[in-house]
């Protein structure tokens, strides 16, 4: 895939599909954690309801919990980097672009707002008015 790409989309009714499969896949992920999570509470709950320190589980429950927690971790990137959400802001109904060093997705208001965030934060330290050390790789990634 190439570094920098805007996946854009001019006719409404496409956009309509595209937001509408988007919202589908993220109900997905949605179901899959909250299966993952209720497991996990499953394991690391008594009876009552409390917690179960993580020393005091066997060792067959603690090795499925990790498990869990790596499903979790694993789906939870796919949610965040997928095309689907905007690593930055969450939205789904946006053109996006790749942004390849983040290995991720930004929505293009987003992308507007960090070039133009960025460019005037550079501008600044220009002419010596920001003291602050700007997070240059993360802004520049966009120009
Ligand atoms: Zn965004």
């Amino acid at each position: 895939m190439k570094d920098k790409r805007i996946i854009s989309l001019k006719n409404p009714n496409l956009r309509k599909i595209r937001n509408e499969m988007r919202e589908l896949l993220i109900l997905a992920r949605n179901t899959k954690r909250g299966k993952i999570r209720s497991e996990m509470k499953e394991i690391s709950s008594n009876e009552e309801g409390d917690s179960i320190p993580m020393d005091e589980l066997t060792p067959s429950q603690l090795k499925r919990f990790r498990e869990l927690q790596r499903l979790e971790s694993k789906n939870k990137d796919i949610g965040r980097k997928s095309i689907c959400l905007c690593y930055n802001c969450g939205k789904s109904d946006l053109d996006m672009y790749y942004n390849y060093p983040y290995r991720a997705w930004f929505c293009v208001e987003c992308v507007n707002f960090l070039k133009s965030a960025h460019s005037k934060m550079r501008a600044k330290k220009i002419r010596g008015e920001y003291t602050c050390d700007p997070n240059d790789e993360f802004g520049q990634s966009f120009l």
